[in-house]
């Protein structure tokens, strides 16, 4: 009764079961076939399998060969083979992919009367798995502008594997555990705003976890780094998460590229923009903003506003062409910029008019001697061209004439134009209220 439920039992699996189910007597000839068998083996029915062997079933004979090796391999060895891979076909014959195991099937005295097989079609995981696999490599491939790819496993919080290489004289230190990973790349971040910062202070897995868990698969960070040897450069971090085929963890893959070259590239637009396009020194929105800047973060401190207009200016481009006047202009700036410490403001306004912003002045009586340099310079920039040049000067002081930009910039407009009528190459500060 018992071995006939069995068989009933056995039966059914091989009427129901998706996979390819075989059964085979120790001369490898079928005994019993499930149905995904019958469509792999490209037949229409079990009866065209049951009593014959691979060689005659298969019209590869390749195919053939290798199932029967593998049987004989597990007769002679006496041991059953576990989930190994192997190429099958569909019912049309096209190639697919198997995980085989085979069982030695004994008889109560204990010999071998059998093979009983079971084949799972996993072509999608397989060939999900070779492209992982291959991208994988492409990744630790390290292309000439990376420095380094770690590979870490969040769940066992551990480096599976890192590779470095040598960019521009630099090399980035190879690191034990996760934990210096982190460290030396907190360390070697120059600016310490920088996001990057964050996330590795944060690094730990419950947080990797939370990102991953937010549906981001992806971050990236761009700082510059200071190297072993205290140079620095611009890299760009890329910080992938995945799940790894083989183990089910998620995983951490970090890379770090150069791109110091065209940061520096981008830098220069940017300085550029910046600029006054003929002059070179500040255009009016960065001297402003850099002014505000100042009386932000230097709020305790005396600073004065100078505000420049040459005088008959028009005069220059009409006598000696517009090109001149636009040397003239030129080779101004140029002066009041080398006249004065870096850490002042010198910018142009438009047209003939200039700003010159003086930081953390100390004595009073320095004011009007530069407001005399300035007189000065103008005249001496105008010594050679035939038209007479001289300047007008509006000044205001921060805090005392006003405390925001905008009061210190109305207050010395106010000055220059009283400069202006009242004849002219000279100074004049504005009254305090
Ligand atoms: P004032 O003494 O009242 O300052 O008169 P001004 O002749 O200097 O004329 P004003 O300051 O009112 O105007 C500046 C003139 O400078 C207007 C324009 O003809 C000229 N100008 C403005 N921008 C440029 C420039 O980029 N190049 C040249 N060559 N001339 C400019
Ligand atoms: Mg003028």
């Amino acid at each position: 009764m018992k071995k006939e439920l069995m068989e009933l039992a056995f039966k059914l699996i091989l009427k129901n079961s998706n996979d390819m189910i075989f059964l085979k007597d120790t001369n490898l000839v079928y005994q019993a076939v499930s149905m995904p068998f019958v469509k792999m083996a490209g037949k229409a029915s079990a009866d065209e399998i049951i009593g014959h062997t691979d060689s005659e079933i298969f019209s590869g004979q390749q195919l053939a060969k290798r199932y029967e090796t593998d049987d004989h391999k597990i007769l002679t060895t006496q041991k059953d083979l576990f989930h190994y891979v192997e190429p099958i076909t569909d019912d049309n014959g096209h190639p697919r992919y198997g995980s085989t195991s085979k069982y030695l099937v004994r008889n109560e005295q204990n010999e071998i009367i059998g093979i009983l097989g079971i084949t799972k079609d996993i072509t999608m995981e397989y060939l999900a798995r070779q492209r992982y696999q291959q991208e994988f490599r492409y990744l630790f491939d390290l292309p000439e502008d990376t420095y380094a790819v770690c590979y870490i496993d969040v769940d066992d919080w551990r480096i599976i594997k890192q590779r470095r290489q040598n960019i521009a004289e630099g090399t980035l230190q190879a690191c034990q555990t996760v934990e210096e990973i982190c460290r030396y790349a907190v360390d070697s971040i120059v600016n310490r705003k920088n996001e990057a910062v964050d996330f590795y202070h944060n690094f730990v897995p419950a947080k990797l976890r939370d990102i991953y868990a937010s549906g981001r698969s992806s971050l990236s960070y761009e700082y510059e780094r200071r190297l072993s040897d205290g140079s620095t450069r611009w890299v760009h971090n890329e910080v992938h998460f995945l799940t790894d085929v083989d183990s089910g963890h998620l995983c951490v893959m970090l890379s770090v590229k150069d791109i110091n070259e065209s940061k520096q590239e981008e830098q220069k637009i940017i300085n550029a923009a910046k600029l006054d396009q003929m002059t070179r020194v500040l255009n009016r929105e960065t001297a402003m903003e850099s002014i505000k800047q100042v009386l932000q973060h230097e709020s305790d401190r005396l600073h004065v506003l100078f505000m420049l207009d040459i005088d008959n200016f028009k005069a220059l481009n009409d006598t000696l062409g517009h090109q001149a006047g636009d040397e003239f202009l030129i080779k101004l700036a140029s002066e009041l910029k080398n006249s004065f410490r870096d850490s002042d403001i010198v910018g142009r306004i438009g047209g003939d008019e200039f700003f010159i912003f003086l930081r953390n002045v100390m004595e009073m009586n320095q004011i009007e001697k530069k407001a005399q340099d300035i007189l000065r310079i103008v005249s001496d920039v105008a010594k050679n061209l035939q038209v007479k040049l001289s300047g007008s000067v509006g000044i205001s002081l921060y805090p005392g004439n006003g405390k925001t930009l905008e009061v210190l910039y109305a207050k010395a407009d106010e000055a220059l134009y009283k400069a202006k009528h009242s004849g002219k190459n000279q100074y004049i500060f504005s009254k305090s209220e």
